[in-house]
């Protein structure tokens, strides 16, 4: 038998599927892009790689994947991000 896959998620900017500990899962609260660090958030999850947050942006790719329409704000995710690449 072959061990236990993990569950795959694709990216919502590049579309590639990924192991989904390979991306972060985000959620939107009151149209704003929320880190899901601990994946227990409720509601529509949109994943992504974390280089991949301009295309996703460029895409509006949050858009399409929380199917709503009009201005979502991602300076936190944005800011997450940041720290990340900063240590
Ligand atoms: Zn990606």
């Amino acid at each position: 038998m072959s061990k236990k896959k993990l569950r795959q998620r694709s990216c919502i900017a590049c579309r590639r599927l990924e192991n989904w500990t390979d991306l972060i899962r985000t959620v939107l609260v009151n149209q704003q892009v929320i880190v899901d660090l601990n994946h227990r958030m409720l509601g529509r999850g949109a994943w992504l790689h974390r280089n991949c947050i301009k295309v996703a942006i460029e895409r509006k790719a949050f858009n399409r994947s929380f199917n709503i329409e009009g201005e979502i704000k991602v300076d936190q995710l944005e800011d997450y991000l940041k720290n990340l690449s900063d240590y």
